[in-house]
Order: structure tokens, then C-alpha cells, then sequence
């Protein structure tokens, strides 16, 4: 499918400056021509014929243009029309600090500087979400080249992004691709910038650690669509890839002064460039006929890009100052030059028929009457290679097993029905019968003629092993307390019991048994002596178990101890431990013994007890303060309800003793004043006006207790509220002071670089909450940019956020130069939230 021709489109950027030379560089009044006037040379005498003036047609100056604007300008066209199966590149030329990078990545703090890379991205993705009928996969590289050798960016086996030897740009009939570059699947915008912060991460460290600079660099971002979608019975296939070059600084050698590394760094650049600015030239004589692509790493990379069959947009990066106009001159040359070239875009198209079944099925066939014709020539003509039936598979299991037990010493596989020639073999010379080692050697080579039969047999190997690793299990589960090493509270409970000491290691039951009494060893005595028994356990594998035996050996005296002892579960112990601790009244306090053992941490309850009288002391007089609040409240609520009571039945005697009372009087006849009014004697008025007082006080009583409920719903609140602080605070300081390693413990000195913050242990990522926050903060300040930059400061502040969490670690490692410090398990365990100062 071809398009029309079409030329590079080329653009000037010029670099906002307060110096802009006026008299020295004019845009014309199209936007699109930029003019170059210098003064003749005075020293140079009269007689100059050096050309002073020079005059640049391009597809657009942009001077004073947003970010945005020039998006639209430059990329937005290649990017739509790569949606649509083009291949396109565009490329930042220009001296260094003349806004390449700006132009291509953007100022990644802010939203609307983003450059044309993340704007890219955004594109594609919402063109995604608008298709209704294609299914769109995008995915992403990032390769940088510098002094010739190619960089992974994204390379996930180093973090440094350091070059990786085994990368080479390789020639295919499908292009050329870089061998060993890796491209990741991307299933979002954020995804996508991910990828794109981590390459600029990388980018820095490298640029650090390796002592380079990145202006010396070639950086190449590229964007894989694939896009299927169904036409009829067939699936057509659309791909193509975007290329966003960050080209190395262009300004010359001369003016650069370079001396040494950064001269060969240098003649790197300019030998790169200078070979790009060679096949342009070449690429523009329609008389060419060889192109060198291979000349260059860069060229050689760019070759799908720049040879025609894709979009291809060049930036001229240029300062407006007066100083670099040699620097600009050479710049506007070459974009020029990139003019010249035209381009012959093609879609990228493959389709996928259903057709291809039948084909595949035809081509089988006549394999399988390959296979017949070599059978019959070796006479193994009733060789069959269809699926194996029951009967087959039940022999071989039978094998198998018989195999395993030692019943046989050979699995003879030779006597299935499946492979009936066993006639015929006898029958040749191969397997006379008098000759055990030919026997021996037909035998194999007739088990491995069919494959599904040696698939089969593995795959009764691994049945069998499957089934065993499930004895094994349930025996042991049965037997002993499994502790899964990585499971951290159960760990610690079990080192709380003095099950296995501080570096994991079980502490062996004979060693336990001979001692007289459970007392405590000293640490280093201890360490000796269950250093052997690590051994043993260290070989099982990522679990360790320990005999119920063993643990109740350790365990404290019956009275003191909270757990039971027979087959227990650490790891429920530790739950149960937790749940006990809601109620802020950790058990009594254990053996005082086993908690002053150096090596391990204290109980919970007593550390509870410790906790309370230093470092909580605060925390814990307020909940005290409001408990108290609480039970007095309660006590006068139920005082309250009490007099309400009583008050109640006063009310109801009162009220039968008036009744009687009326009774009475309606029997002796009713007295009325002069007005018809009744007359009550003293008792009966007496009996109304204390009803009245009691209803007084009952409304008030009733009224009392209303507020005594909502007050002691509040108190109970704050109660609540103060115990959750009280334990949580424990928590993170029993894990500050007990849990954490030893060697952060140390960093965690007063002379350590690294200060306890109040987080809990088990919030790995504790720069979560502070990032989150910051995001959240983030949000409220940029989110004017409107909802689509959403993902880009959330991916932003992902990649800061595994930055900081990166630097804290090396700091951590930088601080215990000791090889054995940072073990695996240390690696693996929650680490504690450190706060970096
Ligand atoms: P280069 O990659 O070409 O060496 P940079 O992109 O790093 O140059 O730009 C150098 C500095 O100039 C950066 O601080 C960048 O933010 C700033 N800059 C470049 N172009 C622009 C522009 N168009 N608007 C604002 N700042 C710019
Ligand atoms: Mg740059």
C-alpha cells in the first residue's frame, strides 16, 4: 500500500533568551523562512567574500511556542497516522543547551511542560480508548547510544542502565531491530511514562556513575503499536513504531576545547552526526543507489527511519543568541538538508487468514506421510503417532512405578502396544539377540521415536514426586510446627519463645533437653551451639519445621505462659497475642529471664509494661485520663437509671393510691364547693402534689440520663480512640527497638544517619504515605491542567517514589560496607520505614 510521496518536514525552534540577537537572526513573515545576517569581518579587511547573509525555507519557525503548540505543530500528524500502520521519527538536532531535550521530554515537574514524548503517549492512549473494533497493543523501548555502544535504558537486569555487550542493531527483512534491547508491554498511559521516567532515572545514574555526559548522548524512545482488527473472516494486522530522538549536542569540536575522554566522546558525537549528515545528503541524490547506513550505530539504528518509507519530522534546536550564530548557522543547514530527502510512507500491513488452518492442516499431512515413507525405509512400518490411548498410558505408569520401587532396572518401553515393531527388529541384523549392547542401544532408539510417550513418562515422573512432596508435607504437618521463613510476626513469636534465635537458626531440641534448666545460655555460647543444627535445616529449603517437643522445652513455666503447648502454630500464637492486646492489658509479664535475653526480643507484655512507663507515658495517661472519664459517667448513668427506677415505682404507687383514694370517695359520694368544683381531703392532695414533684423529677432524671449516653458514647470514643494509639505506638517502637535488624539498629543511633520515624514496621514502602500525601497535595495544586494529567504526575511520583526508597537502601548499604550484613533474608524481610535525614 503506498502513499504519496512526501519530503522530511523540518522545524526551527529557537530557545527563549533575553539576549535575542534582533539584528542577526529574522523570521519572515510566514513563519516559516528565518534569516542569518552577519557583519562583515572588519579585521578581515575590504576584500571579504565570505557570505555574509543566508536565508532558511522550513515548515515553520517556532519562536515563542508553547509546549503544546509545538506538540500539535510537529507530532501530532505522525503520531495519528502511525495509529494507522506509519512508521514515524522525530528528531531533536541542535547544540547543546539549545532545548533538544526540553522539546522531546519536557520539564517533567510540570504538566504543561511536558515535551513531545509523554504528549506521544497521551495520544496513542486516547486513540485507544476511542477504538471500538481493534485490539491495540502498545509497547516500549528506550535505547540510548553513546561512544558507539548501545544502552539498555530499560534494561531490568541493571539498574544503572549500563551498556549491555550482547546489544547489537541487526538487519532483517522486516528492518532493523537492536538484538537484546528489551520492549515492554505497556497497558496505560501510566504504564507508558513509567517507562519513560525510569529511562530518565536511569539516564542520570548513568550519566553519574559512569561519569558521562548526557549531552554526549543519543537517546531513542520508541513506541510499538500493534493494532489487530477483524475484516471479514480475516485479522488484519497493523504495527508500526514511533522513533523520538534526542540527538546528541551538535556543536563543534573546536569550540568545545575538549581534551582527552571527553575529545574521543566528542569525535564520537561529531563522527555520529556527521555520518547522519551524510546519508541525508545521500538519501536526497536520487542517484545514489548505496546508502551507508552501517557506518554508525546511530545511522545504522535509523536506517528504517530515515530511508524513506516513513513520516519523519526534524527539530533544529537553536539558541537566539548572537554568540552561537555559527552554531545555529550549521543547525539550519542541516535541517535544510533533511528537506531534500522524500519519503515514500507505506502501512505496515499483515493479515492474519483463517485460512492458515487449512494450510497448516494440509502441511501436517504430508509430514505424516514423510514420517510413513522414513518408517517403512528403516522397517518400522507399524510405527503409530496418534494420541496414546488408556491401555498406553496405564502401562507406562505401571513402568513407571515398578521403575521406582526397583521392581525393574529399565523402563521397557518397547513392550507397548504402541510400538508393535518389535518384530521387525528383531528381525534385522541391528538387534541379534546374542548382542545385549545393540539390544540395548535399539532399545533406546526406539523409546525416543515417539515423543508423546516420553512425554507422557515425565509426565508420570512428576505425578509421582507431586504426590510425595504431599506425603512428605502432610507427615510433617502432622508430626511438627511448620514456620514459613519469610513469615515475619511468626518469626518473631517464635523467637520470643526461644525457638529459633535472632538470625533464623532453630535452636536444636538435644541441646535444649541437656540442659538442666531452661535457663538462658549465654548469647554466644547459644550461638555455637545451634549453629550446627542451622545446617541440617538450611538444606530444606525455604521452610524450616521444628518438633512440638522442641517448643514446649522452651517455653516458660505453665503459669506464665499464654500459649499451648502441644503441636501450636506459631503464627496463630502471634495472632492470638495481637488479639489479646486490643484490650490495651497484655497478659501478665513472663519470665523476665527470657525477656533480658540479649538476643532476642522481650515479651510483648512485659515491653507493654516498659513502654507504658517511658516513651507511651503521655499517651498512656490520657487513656487512663478519659477511662476514667468513661467508668465515672457510667457509674453515675447507672445511679441515674437506678433513682429513675425508683422514682418510676413511687409514681405507680402513688398513682394506686389515688385511684384508691377516688375509689373511696366516689363510694361515700363526692363533696363540690359552691362552684361545682370536687373537694379532695389533705391525704388524697397531699398524694397529687408529691405525684407532681415525682414527675418533675422524673423528666429531670430522664433528661439526665440522655446526656450521661451521648457523653459516655463520646468517652468511649476517645477511649477507643487512645487505646489504638497506645498499642499502635507500641508497636512501632517494640519493632524500632527489638525487630529491625542490627545493623539498622545501629544507623538508627543517634549517630546514625537514619532516624526512627513512628511507622510501622510492616509498612514496607513506608514513603508511601508521605508520597501519597504529596501527591494528593500535587493534585489539588496542578489539577487545573485538567484530569489528563493525571497519569503522568502519578507516574512521576511513582518512579520518585522508588528513587527514594533506591537511595535509602544504598545509603543503608553504604553504611555496612561488611559483605554479610545485608544477607538474603535481610534482603527479603519488611524493612523497616526509614526516614533518611
Ligand atoms: P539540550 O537538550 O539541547 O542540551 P535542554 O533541553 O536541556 O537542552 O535545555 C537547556 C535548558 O533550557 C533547560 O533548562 C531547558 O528547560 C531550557 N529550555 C530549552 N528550551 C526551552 C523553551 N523552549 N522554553 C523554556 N525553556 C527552555
Ligand atoms: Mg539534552
Amino acid at each position: 500500500m503506498h502513499a504519496a510521496e512526501k519530503k522530511v518536514r523540518a522545524f526551527v525552534r529557537v530557545k527563549p533568551t533575553a539576549h535575542f540577537a534582533q539584528d542577526v537572526i529574522k523570521f519572515g513573515p510566514d513563519n516559516k523562512s528565518i534569516d542569518i545576517y552577519i557583519k562583515k569581518d572588519a579585521k578581515k579587511g575590504i576584500v571579504n567574500n565570505k557570505q555574509t547573509d543566508w536565508s532558511f525555507r522550513l515548515d515553520g519557525v517556532l519562536h515563542n511556542t508553547s509546549q503544546e503548540l509545538t506538540y500539535e505543530t510537529v507530532a501530532k500528524k505522525l503520531v495519528s497516522e502511525a495509529l494507522t500502520g506509519y512508521n514515524g521519527t522525530i528528531m531533536c538536532y541542535g547544540q547543546t543547551g539549545a532545548g533538544k531535550t526540553y522539546t522531546m521530554t519536557g520539564a517533567t515537574a510540570e504538566y504543561k511542560h511536558r515535551g513531545i514524548i509523554p504528549r506521544a503517549v497521551q495520544q496513542v492512549f486516547k486513540a485507544i480508548a476511542c477504538s471500538v473494533d481493534s485490539f491495540i497493543t502498545v509497547r516500549i523501548s528506550y535505547l540510548e547510544i553513546y561512544n558507539e555502544t548501545l544502552c539498555d535504558l530499560l534494561s531490568t537486569t541493571t539498574s544503572s542502565g549500563a551498556s549491555d555487550v550482547q546489544m547489537a542493531v541487526v538487519d532483517c527483512p522486516q528492518g532493523v531491530y537492536v538484538k537484546g534491547l528489551s520492549i515492554h508491554p505497556v497497558s496505560d498511559e501510566e504504564d507508558a511514562l513509567n517507562l519513560l521516567f525510569e529511562g530518565e532515572t536511569n539516564r542520570v545514574i548513568a550519566e553519574h556513575s559512569l561519569n558521562k555526559n548526557s549531552s554526549r548522548s543519543h537517546c531513542i524512545f520508541t513506541i510499538y503499536i500493534e493494532s489487530r482488527v477483524r475484516v471479514l473472516s480475516d485479522i488484519r494486522c497493523i504495527h508500526s513504531k514511533i522513533n523520538l530522538i534526542d540527538l546528541a549536542g551538535s556543536e563543534k569540536l573546536s569550540k568545545t576545547g575538549s581534551e582527552g575522554r571527553v575529545l574521543k566522546e566528542a569525535a564520537y558525537i561529531n563522527k555520529s552526526l556527521s555520518f547522519l549528515e551524510q546519508i541525508i545528503i545521500a538519501l536526497a541524490d536520487p542517484k545514489r543507489e548505496h546508502i551507508p547506513f552501517r557506518q554508525s550505530k546511530l545511522t545504522h539504528v535509523l536506517k528504517d527511519a530515515l530511508g524513506g518509507k516513513c513520516n519523519t519530522v526534524l527539530v533544529a534546536n537553536i539558541c537566539g543568541e548572537a554568540l552561537h550564530v555559527e552554531e545555529t548557522l550549521s543547525s539550519l543547514r542541516f535541517a535544510t538538508r533533511m528537506k531534500w530527502i522524500t519519503t515514500e510512507p507505506v502501512v505496515n500491513v499483515t493479515y492474519d487468514s483463517e485460512g492458515t488452518v487449512k494450510t497448516l492442516e494440509k502441511e501436517i499431512s504430508l509430514l505424516k506421510q514423510e514420517l510413513a515413507m522414513h518408517d517403512s525405509l528403516v522397517n518400522r512400518s507399524l510405527v503409530t503417532y496418534g494420541p496414546l490411548t488408556d491401555v498406553q498410558v496405564a502401562e507406562i505408569k505401571s513402568q513407571i512405578h515398578k521403575y521406582l520401587q526397583g521392581t525393574i532396572d529399565e523402563i521397557d518401553l518397547e513392550i507397548l502396544p504402541l510400538i508393535s515393531c518389535e518384530h521387525c527388529l528383531l528381525s534385522t541384523s541391528l538387534c541379534s539377540p546374542s548382542s545385549r549392547q545393540e539390544w540395548s542401544r535399539i532399545k533406546v532408539h526406539v523409546k525416543i521415536m515417539n515423543f508423546r510417550q516420553v512425554q507422557e513418562a515425565f509426565r508420570q515422573f512428576k505425578l509421582i514426586v507431586r504426590q510425595q512432596e504431599g506425603e512428605v508435607e502432610t507427615r510433617l504437618r502432622s508430626k511438627y510446627v511448620l514456620i514459613d521463613k519469610n513469615d515475619f510476626a511468626a518469626i518473631a513469636a517464635a523467637q520470643k519463645l526461644g525457638i529459633v534465635d535472632v538470625d533464623h537458626h532453630l535452636l536444636k531440641r538435644r541441646d535444649v533437653e541437656t540442659r538442666p534448666t531452661p535457663v538462658s545460655p549465654k548469647p554466644d555460647e547459644k550461638k555455637k551451639k545451634f549453629r550446627t543444627s542451622s545446617e541440617q535445616f538450611k538444606k530444606e529449603g525455604t521452610k524450616s519445621f521444628f518438633s512440638g517437643r522442641d517448643l514446649a522445652a522452651h517455653l516458660p513455666s505453665k503459669s506464665q505462659v499464654i500459649i499451648p503447648t502441644k503441636n501450636l502454630n506459631v503464627k496463630e500464637k502471634a495472632r492470638n497475642e495481637d488479639t489479646a492486646k486490643k484490650d490495651a492489658q497484655p497478659s501478665k509479664p513472663v519470665s523476665e529471664e527470657i525477656s533480658q535475653r540479649p538476643s532476642s526480643p522481650p515479651l510483648r507484655a512485659v515491653a507493654f509494661e516498659q513502654f507504658k512507663e517511658e516513651c507511651g507515658s503521655e499517651i498512656n495517661r490520657i487513656f487512663k485520663e478519659n477511662k476514667s472519664i468513661l467508668l465515672a459517667r457510667r457509674k453515675r448513668s447507672s445511679t441515674v437509671a437506678r433513682r429513675i427506677n425508683i422514682i418510676k415505682q413511687e409514681m405507680e404507687d402513688i398513682k394506686k393510691a389515688l385511684e384508691a383514694q377516688r375509689q373511696e370517695r366516689s363510694q361515700q359520694g363526692e363533696y363540690v364547693d359552691e362552684k361545682g368544683r370536687l373537694i379532695i381531703d389533705e391525704k388524697e392532695f397531699l398524694l397529687i402534689m408529691k405525684l407532681k414533684d415525682l414527675k418533675e423529677e422524673y423528666r429531670c432524671s430522664y433528661a439526665e440520663l440522655q446526656d450521661l449516653k451521648a457523653e459516655i458514647q463520646y468517652c468511649q470514643h476517645l477511649v477507643d480512640r487512645c487505646r489504638n494509639k497506645l498499642i499502635s505506638e507500641f508497636e512501632i517502637w517494640y519493632s524500632e527497638s527489638f525487630l529491625i535488624p542490627k545493623y539498622v539498629q545501629n544507623a538508627l543511633k543517634p549517630s546514625g544517619n537514619i532516624r526512627p520515624g513512628m511507622i510501622p514496621i510492616n509498612r514496607v514502602m513506608c514513603l508511601e504515605e508521605d508520597e501519597q500525601e504529596r501527591f494528593e497535595r500535587m493534585q489539588e495544586e496542578m489539577l487545573p491542567s485538567g484530569p489528563d494529567s493525571f497519569s503522568f504526575y502519578k507516574a512521576k511520583m511513582k518512579t520518585d517514589q522508588k528513587h527514594t526508597y533506591n537511595r535509602a537502601m544504598s545509603s543503608l548499604k553504604l553504611m555496612h560496607k561488611k559483605p554479610g550484613h545485608i544477607t538474603a533474608a535481610g534482603k527479603d524481610r519488611a524493612l523497616p520505614f526509614l526516614h533518611v535525614t
